[in-house]
């Protein structure tokens, strides 16, 4: 009889094991890489792949709505609109650009989700030169400047519409859109039946459940000076999203200084706190995102101060201190990860 259930008992194990299903898919989004690993132990192979198949389209749906650099996007046409004239946006982009309104108001415009005429000035956006040859005059940055504050973006809920009250003023999801894509990419997984999921755009990421061993995601955060196998920290993650911005890419060197393609919406210019590092955890994505572009604005201090103040969200914070040294910090319910500056 013992010997029986033993058997059983084996038995189950491998049909168990015999049935996940695992699918892996890597491509390119967004101008950006993404990837989606899933698990599962009721969907078959074939119903696995398919929903990751479609969640790669949600995230490729949210790029053709939202992206500057493309003509056709509901972005692109809003910012081509009059002043003052309302522009119909589908639930999608009217829903990220709220929340980056929001984000815009919670930083106090560190993150302002109208920065783009600066973002092309110094040759980060779809209008901006292929190579900088020279940092922009003074004139130029003001000039800019004026054009950029969140107060100037006007939404309409009842009838989702949104409108710029002035000329020159645009919108720019670049610090959003991405971290939205993630977010759309896991619902639509989660609505197809899928429990266990991985899915990265350009570095911002969210998890649900666990991996096929039945661990929490294991999510290496870039070390701003070290390759890979250093990390910053390692993160577990089980439910849950991460996004990380750092100035580590994306820049350029002229005269040996480094331009970043993170804006201080307040000088108009790359940032100069020597923030290389942000991560921010929290239970969605978007927020994340937008939250980490704000935070390499407003530096530990203020940064910090924040995140503590915002339930459910954490952040690692680091900043240059020398040529090759950094430090860094992290909010009270992140102290848990081991730094490794
Ligand atoms: P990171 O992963 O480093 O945050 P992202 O691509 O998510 O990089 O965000 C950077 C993008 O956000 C820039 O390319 C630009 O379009 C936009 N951006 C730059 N500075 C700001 C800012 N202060 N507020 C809002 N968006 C910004
Ligand atoms: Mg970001």
């Amino acid at each position: 009889m013992r010997r029986l259930r033993i058997v059983g008992l084996a038995f189950c194990l491998i049909a168990l094991t015999g049935c996940i299903a695992h699918v892996e898919i890597a491509g390119e989004v967004m101008g950006t890489t993404m990837k989606i690993e899933a698990v599962s132990r009721s969907l078959s192979k074939d119903e696995l792949n398919r929903a990751v198949l479609d969640a790669i389209e949600a995230a490729k749906k949210v790029d053709g709505l939202m992206s500057t650099w493309r003509d056709d996007s509901e972005i692109s046409k809003l910012n081509r609109a009059g002043p003052g004239e309302w522009v119909a946006l589908s639930p999608e982009t009217y829903e990220v650009l709220v929340k980056a309104v929001n984000v815009s108001k919670k930083t106090g415009g560190a993150f302002d989700v109208t920065v783009g005429p600066l973002v092309d000035l110094w040759g980060f956006g779809a209008k901006s030169p292929a190579v900088v040859t020279k940092a922009p005059t003074d004139e130029q940055v003001e000039a800019a400047k004026a054009a950029v504050g969140y107060e100037h973006i006007l939404v309409d809920a009842n009838n989702r519409r949104a409108a710029r009250d002035a000329a020159g003023v645009e919108v720019d999801l670049g610090g959003i859109a991405k971290g939205y894509a993630v977010d759309l990419a896991i619902a639509v997984l989660k609505d197809r039946g899928v429990k266990d999921a991985l899915v990265e755009i350009g570095g911002e990421t969210a998890a649900i459940g666990l991996t096929e061993k039945g661990e929490p995601w294991l999510i290496g955060i870039r070390h701003p000076n070290r390759p890979p196998p250093r990390f910053l920290t390692t993160v577990g993650l089980e439910n849950g999203v991460i996004a990380t911005s750092g100035d580590y890419f994306n820049v350029y060197e002229l005269k040996g200084r480094l331009y970043s393609h993170i804006i201080d919406p307040t000088t108009g210019k790359p940032i100069t706190n020597n923030v290389c590092s942000v991560t921010v955890l929290a239970k969605e994505c978007a927020l994340a995102d937008a939250l980490a572009t704000g935070l390499m604005v407003m530096g530990p201090e203020e940064g910090m101060k924040l995140v503590e103040s915002m339930p459910g969200v954490e952040a690692i914070i680091a900043w240059r201190t020398g040529k090759d040294t950094i430090e860094a910090k992290a909010s009270r319910g992140a102290r848990r990860y081991r730094l490794s500056p």
